[in-house]
């Protein structure tokens, strides 16, 4: 059998409706694969005489050139859709708007535990840490609040286990842990969460505070006092008025509360201040020869100060923020760069 011309006419037909590279493919293998079409014509060859082999064989040539010629332009045509396609799917509109650049800031309570502990340590202090998941003793009985001290009821303690495991409810224990470990001198602040069983507008159930401890040879009260005075001026405003009102706490004797001059209403009375002119920032006093002893420190070679603080508390004064939740409800506009707000 010779190759009929009009083989060569589908082959062609063929060839042109495929529609991608995968068909082309399967065209190239129906004509001319080893076992295809012109293959098979190729071997019938053989059954013909001498002058017909001849002008068939060169016919079935021709036939072969033509069909892979066609197929090469095919694939050229087809590929280079192909592209086309990738290119238009991957278009970029440069007229589009750009997408921006949100710029952020440091939330507000780590803005002001920074300016704390960047105060405190300019002034010789370094920074100790102390478990949040505590036992009984060193958050009770070694600062001086013994099994039935009234104290341990105001602090509504989270319990693991009654009575001996608990989360923290103060920074103070760092105080007993550092004494222990490193004994006097020291000049310590401890930052960190702190729990207690509270929420409303002032307290949340986790909260921030700073605890403070110097321990040396005749430590007085009027080297706390400048301390904290100097520390007041630098976070809120040079200048205000301080004043240091007797107070108690099991773990310091004296004991004080540390009150500013209301910045809200310049003492004339508002309620930031509950209308009293004094807003409450911090209690402090000397280290209690209780504590000492409960940390193996000798109560009369030793003596020490200790100042604690909210850090939720001194950041609502500094950047005027009305409710202790919202530092935990993820506002993004808590993370906006603002300009640092004075106290005046
Ligand atoms: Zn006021």
């Amino acid at each position: 059998m010779a190759f009929e011309p009009e083989f060569l006419d589908s082959a062609l037909a063929a060839i042109s409706s495929a529609g991608t590279l995968a068909e082309l493919d399967r065209v190239r293998v129906h004509w001319l694969g080893r076992q295809g079409i012109l293959s098979e014509a190729f071997r019938q060859l053989a059954t013909l005489s001498g002058a017909e082999r001849s002008a068939a064989g060169q016919g079935l040539n021709r036939a072969r050139d033509a069909i892979e010629e066609a197929i090469r332009k095919r694939r050229e045509s087809l590929e280079s859709d192909d592209v086309q396609r990738q290119l238009a799917r991957k278009r970029v509109d440069v007229t589009l708007p750009g997408r921006g650049v949100l710029p952020g800031a440091l939330h507000p309570l780590t803005q002001a535990r920074l300016l704390i502990e960047n105060h405190f340590q300019g002034s010789g202090f370094t920074i100790a840490t102390g478990p949040e998941i505590e036992d009984d003793f060193h958050n009770f009985t070694a600062l001086n609040m013994g099994p039935d001290h009234p104290a341990r009821a105001a602090h509504d303690t989270f319990y693991l286990d009654p009575g001996s495991i608990l989360l923290r409810t103060h920074t103070s224990p760092v105080q007993v842990r550092a004494l222990r470990r490193w004994g006097p001198p020291l000049r310590i602040m401890a930052p960190g969460r702190v729990y207690r069983r509270d929420s409303d507008l002032t307290h949340t159930p986790m909260f921030h505070q700073v605890e403070g401890l110097v321990v040396d040879r005749e430590i007085s009260w009027a080297e706390m006092t400048g301390l904290l005075s100097d520390f007041l001026h630098a976070f809120f405003t040079e200048g205000l008025k301080i004043r240091f009102r007797p107070s108690y706490f099991p773990f310091t004797e004296p004991s004080a509360e540390v009150d500013l001059e209301c910045f809200f209403c310049a003492q004339k009375g508002c309620r930031v201040c509950k209308q009293s002119g004094w807003i409450e920032v911090l209690g402090c006093g000397l280290v209690h020869p209780e504590v000492f002893r409960q940390s193996g420190v000798d109560p009369g070679e030793w003596s020490g100060l200790a100042f604690g603080m909210g850090i939720e508390r001194l950041a609502m004064l500094k950047y005027r923020i009305g409710d202790i939740r919202w530092f935990y409800d993820n506002d993004l506009r808590f993370l906006t760069p603002r300009p640092a707000a004075s106290g005046s």
